[in-house]
C-alpha cells in the first residue's frame, strides 16, 4: 500500500476476485490434495501454468490460497506471495532460498530470537556464516559487506528492544556495495501495511501472519511477499522444501485482513495512550514505543512508517527481584502472559537485562532495569491502564 487513505478500502476488497469467491463474499474454502483434469490438454495447461495460478496439485495451492496470495501482493506491492505454516518457516525458507555453502549473511543482532538461533545452528551447519549487526549503525553497515554476502536481513522495529533502524540509509549503503544482495525484512510488527517494505527497495517482506494478519490468536501462518526479481527463486525453493499451509488457515487469514486496518488503528491509539501514561510513572525509566521520543530511531519511525501497532516495551528503573516479579506479573486481571502478540487481547512479558544482553550480539547498548513488553489489545484502554496501575502499586 503506498497511500494511507486507500488502505482501509484495499483491505476490504483485496483478493476477492469472482474466480475465488464464486458468488459468496469470501473466497471458497477449497480443500484438496488431488485437483482433477478433464483431458490431457487440461492437464498439460495446468502443468505449464502451475506457478501462475492454475490449479495443479494441492501443495501448489487451491483457490483459497490464491485469494490470500493475491490479497497480500496487492497490500504489499509484490509480484508474488509464498505462504508458510508459521512465521519462523517464512523467515528460514526466505533465507535458505538465497544462500549456499560458503556464503555470508548480515542479520540484525536484535532479531527475533529464533531467527538468530536458526543462523547460529542451522546455517552454521551448512557453512553459511552470519554477522550480527547493530540495527542503529545506519549506512556503516556497508563496511560489514563481504564479497560472499548474499542476504541482508532486517527487522523493524527490533524484537523486545524496539529500535527502529534507518532502513533507507542501510538499503542504499548495501546496494551501493553490491546491488545483487537480497534484502529481506521481518515486517511483522507493521502488519506488512504500516511499513511499505517493497517501496523502500527491499526485495522480500516477511510476516508472522500468526500475529496481526490473523489477529485472533488461533491460527499460525507465515507470509513472504517478494518483488519480481526474487519471486521465482523464493517460490521454487520454498516449494521444493515442502512449504505450504492448509486451505482453512489461508481462509482464516484472508478473513483477518478485512479488519486489519481498523484493528491496527485501535492498537495504535491505545498503545500510544498506555505508553504516554507509562512514561509518567516514577518506576519507569524509558518507554520503547516507536511513536515516542525515548525509542531509538523514533525519527526514522516518523519518517518511514504510516503508523504504529500495539506492541512495545518499557524499562523499569530497577531490576526487579524474583519476589517483586511475582508480585507484579502474577496478578493482572486483563494482561496475561504468553509468548505471542498481535491478537485482540492484551499480553505482558518480562526480560531481565542480562537475558536481553545474551540475545544482543554485537550491540553495545545495555539495559540496567527489567524490561517489560506489553501488547495492547482491543480492551478499553482506561481499563488496561488501571490494571497496570495496580501492578505498580504491588511493587510499593
Ligand atoms: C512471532 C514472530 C515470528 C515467528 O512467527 P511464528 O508464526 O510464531 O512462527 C517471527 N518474527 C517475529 C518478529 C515474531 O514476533
Amino acid at each position: 500500500m503506498s497511500e494511507k487513505c486507500s488502505l482501509a478500502t484495499t483491505l476490504v476488497h483485496a483478493g476477492r476476485k469472482k474466480r475465488y469467491t464464486q458468488g459468496s463474499v469470501n473466497p471458497v474454502v477449497q480443500r484438496a490434495s488431488s485437483l482433477v483434469f478433464d483431458s490431457l490438454a487440461d492437464k498439460k495447461h495446468a502443468t505449464i501454468n502451475r506457478a501462475k495460478g492454475e490449479l495443479f496439485y494441492g501443495r501448489r495451492g487451491t483457490l483459497t490460497h490464491f485469494a490470500l496470495q493475491d490479497a497480500m501482493c496487492e497490500l504489499e506491492g509484490g509480484a508474488g506471495c509464498y505462504l508458510y505454516p508459521c512465521g519462523a518457516a517464512a523467515v528460514t525458507n526466505s533465507i535458505l532460498s538465497f544462500v549456499q555453502s560458503g556464503d555470508h549473511i548480515l542479520v540484525t543482532g536484535a532479531a527475533y530470537e529464533p531467527t538468530q538461533d536458526f543462523c547460529n545452528i542451522v546455517l552454521k551447519k551448512l557453512s553459511v556464516t552470519t554477522t550480527f549487526y547493530d540495527p542503529m549503525m545506519g549506512s556503516q553497515i556497508a563496511e560489514l559487506v563481504q564479497p560472499n554476502t548474499k542476504v541482508l536481513f532486517l527487522e523493524a522495529p527490533s524484537s523486545l528492544t524496539m529500535e527502529v533502524p534507518d532502513i533507507p540509509a542501510m538499503v542504499k549503503a548495501v546496494r551501493a556495495v553490491n546491488p545483487d544482495i537480497v534484502i529481506m525484512i521481518d515486517n511483522t510488527w507493521a502488519g506488512g501495511v504500516l511499513f511499505n517494505a517493497l517501496g523502500h527497495d527491499i526485495d522480500i517482506s516477511i510476516q508472522a501472519g500468526t500475529k496481526y494478519l490473523v489477529g485472533h490468536s488461533d491460527i499460525m501462518i507465515g507470509t513472504a511477499v517478494s518483488n519480481a526479481r526474487c519471486w521465482d527463486k523464493l517460490r521454487e525453493h520454498s516449494y521444493l522444501m515442502g512449504q505450504m499451509v492448509d486451505a482453512d488457515s489461508a481462509y482464516i487469514t484472508a478473513r483477518g485482513l478485512r479488519t486489519l486496518g481498523i484493528r491496527l488503528k485501535q492498537h495504535e491509539e491505545s498503545s500510544i495512550k498506555v505508553a504516554q501514561w507509562l512514561a509518567q510513572q516514577s518506576e519507569v525509566s524509558v518507554v520503547y514505543h516507536p511513536a515516542l521520543p525515548g525509542c531509538p530511531g523514533h525519527e526514522f519511525f516518523k519518517r518511514d512508517f504510516l503508523g504504529a501497532s500495539g506492541l512495545f516495551s518499557f524499562e523499569l528503573k530497577q531490576k526487579l527481584t524474583q519476589q517483586q516479579l511475582e508480585a507484579f506479573m502474577n496478578h493482572f486481571e486483563l494482561f496475561t502472559m504468553a509468548y505471542s502478540w498481535g491478537g485482540f487481547e492484551s499480553l505482558i512479558l518480562y526480560n531481565q537485562p542480562e537475558e536481553i544482553a545474551k540475545i544482543r550480539p554485537n550491540i553495545q547498548r545495555k539495559l540496567t532495569g527489567t524490561l517489560i513488553r506489553v501488547h495492547i489489545g482491543l480492551e478499553n484502554v482506561d481499563d488496561l491502564i488501571e490494571d497496570l496501575r495496580k501492578g505498580f502499586m504491588r511493587l510499593k
